[in-house]
């Protein structure tokens, strides 16, 4: 049981989870939605912001480094952003390792400093699944 019954996770908008290397995989369908909320055909939206790599198409990082939706923290296709990023923390490897859990949470302002892994597990149970 959870040491307390606060949020374990409330994100702080910093965006410095969007400024990392990438390996944001949209799927076939993210890809389609995300083209047709910036106004662009599939084959240019993935011309312009995708790459290929051995794992599939990925969304580019800014020459700078950091995805290139991130503008200032602020993601600019928030509304339809790819399932990972809307996920955020509760991804799997974070759910199922405790040191990834600390790990995130060491880098992540969103985070409850005082939530443990257990609490975050609670928290996931009851309301995120
Ligand atoms: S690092 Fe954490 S608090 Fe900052 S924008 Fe990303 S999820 Fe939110
Ligand atoms: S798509 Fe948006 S939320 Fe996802 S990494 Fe890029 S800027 Fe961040």
């Amino acid at each position: 049981m959870p040491t307390n019954h606060r949020p374990v996770f409330r994100c702080q908008l910093c965006g410095e989870c969007c400024e990392g290397r990438g390996g944001i995989l949209p799927t076939a369908i993210e890809i389609e939605i995300i083209a047709r909320f910036l106004k662009m055909s599939v084959r240019q939206f993935k011309k312009t912001y995708l790459e290929s790599t051995p794992l599939g198409l990925t969304v580019k990082n800014k020459t700078a480094g950091g995805c290139i939706f991130n503008d200032q923290g602020c993601c600019q296709i928030h509304p339809v952003k790819p399932r990972i990023c809307r996920n955020w923390p509760f991804l799997p490897a974070i759910l199922l390792h405790e040191n990834e859990f600390e790990a995130a949470k060491s880098v992540c302002p969103g985070f409850d400093p005082d939530c443990r892994y257990e609490d975050f597990l609670w928290w996931w149970r009851k309301h995120i699944i």
